[in-house]
């Protein structure tokens, strides 16, 4: 093994699923992206922005760390201070300074929330953002100006990167200019994006279809639902599977910081972006349709961070995929109005689905035979069932009136149904 290629994850996929994945999923925000094309020098004034972005929230996340007890608006008043200090840093708008600041706030908040719920193991401790392909810089409404066409951007800050034509941008058009509640430029491997958040609200209507599902994640299926039915590994992930290793193997060879090593880098982060969106369209499709077709749909609830520290290709592939999947899945469940319930996984494929008791087996045997009622099932499908009664437990009841007393005294009269106790029931007192 490559070691040090490894431990800096070069090729580890969830490092680059970010890549596609940045875009939040709120019902409330829809997001729309385009493609910058200008000339060398403009770019150049974008990875400027974008490097003074990162230094704005690299320095609050210092200032936090050397003055514990601050909050976030210590942070978005230290911005001005950064800016009457370095020049450069008062070139970038100041509204994207503030989204700077903002970032940096969001990652110490994520931490204090982490450990507030006392999560075990890594708290995710804010950490500073190193230089890489991967990054971006935010707007909010001003520091940029849309043509009227709209077929243009131009950026008016200190930094002068001027006008760009942007490639896909008939979305736009449905919108008004005030709904655009940030515009980011996004750097990858293969140019500069921008990225449209606009002001919302994404919900559609739904016939029930009185159908619920649960769904078993495994790597020779994508999934196995509580019916039965498999959905297939796209192909393009072992098929890229296979090319990125070899592309990592050709770059581990090339010798450190020479020009032929920048080279197999940029071509395997292309590589990677190029899976990375068709893993989206994969999820995007295959969320969209469980999720139309069902009025519940229960899934375990995987830890991602064990995920992450996996070190088989193959398996953090299909992590990546099952990841963004999920977040999809629970997306339109929103959109759509349909109940997402993550389940724990413990037991879900060493229960019965037919009686419920428990059945040891490793992980090469792929059939469920139960010693108990002679149940026999396809492993995952027996899982699969599991986790949706699992999940259709979850889920329980809400809106009731009636308190805790008056249930159990409810309780309490049930009508036993076995034969034995029906001639000879008491009546209560
Ligand atoms: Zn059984």
């Amino acid at each position: 093994m490559h070691g040090d290629e490894t431990r800096r994850g070069i090729y580890s996929p969830l490092r680059y699923l970010c890549y596609t994945y940045a875009i939040e999923l709120s019902v409330k925000m829809l997001v729309f992206e385009a493609k910058l094309v200008g000339t060398k020098k403009q770019y150049g004034k974008l990875d400027e922005a974008i490097r003074t972005a990162r230094f704005v929230r690299n320095s609050c996340l210092r200032y936090w760390m050397d003055n514990k007890d601050i909050n976030k608006y210590d942070l978005s008043a230290y911005c001005a201070v950064l800016a009457k200090e370095f020049e450069f840093a008062s070139k970038l708008n100041s509204m994207a300074r503030q989204a700077s600041a903002e970032r940096a706030w969001a990652a110490i908040s994520r931490f204090y929330d982490n450990c507030k719920k006392k999560i075990p193991g890594k708290k995710g401790y804010p950490r500073f953002k190193k230089e890489q392909t991967h990054s971006s810089v935010e707007y909010k409404t001003s520091g940029w100006k849309l043509s009227n066409d709209r077929r243009y951007i131009t950026f008016s800050d200190g930094f002068e990167a001027g006008t760009f034509k942007m490639w896909g941008t008939r979305d736009l058009h449905f919108y008004q200019l005030k709904q655009i509640k940030r515009v980011r430029v996004v750097r990858r491997a293969d140019g500069y994006y921008c990225q449209f958040c606009i002001d919302q609200e994404r919900l559609e209507k739904r016939e029930p279809t009185a159908h619920n599902l649960g769904i078993d994640v495994g790597l020779n299926h994508f999934y196995t639902d509580s019916d039965g039915n498999t959905v297939a590994n796209p192909r393009h992930l072992r098929k890229s599977e296979k090319s990125l290793k070899r592309l990592s193997r050709r770059m581990s060879k090339t010798k450190k910081g020479s020009k032929n090593r920048a080279k197999f880098r940029n071509k395997l982060a292309r590589k990677h972006l190029k899976v990375s969106r068709q893993r989206k369209d994969f999820a995007v499709k295959t969320a969209r349709c469980v999720v139309q077709s069902n009025d519940l749909v229960a899934y375990e609830d995987l830890k991602v961070r064990s995920m992450v520290r996996n070190r088989h290709l193959a398996k953090s592939i299909s992590d990546a995929a099952w990841t963004q999947f999920r977040s999809w899945v629970e997306y339109f469940g929103k959109v759509f109005g349909v109940v997402t319930v993550a389940v724990p996984p413990h037991y879900t494929s060493q229960n019965c689905s037919n009686c419920g008791k428990v059945v040891k087996k490793s992980l090469s045997v792929r059939t469920h035979t139960c010693l108990h009622c002679g149940h026999i099932q396809d492993r995952d499908h027996n899982a699969a069932r599991n986790i949706l009664e699992r999940g259709l437990r979850t889920v329980g009841h809400t809106g009731t009136l009636t308190s805790v007393d008056e249930t159990d005294q409810y309780l309490g009269e049930e009508t036993p149904s076995s034969k034995s106790t029906r001639g000879n029931r008491k009546p209560k007192k």
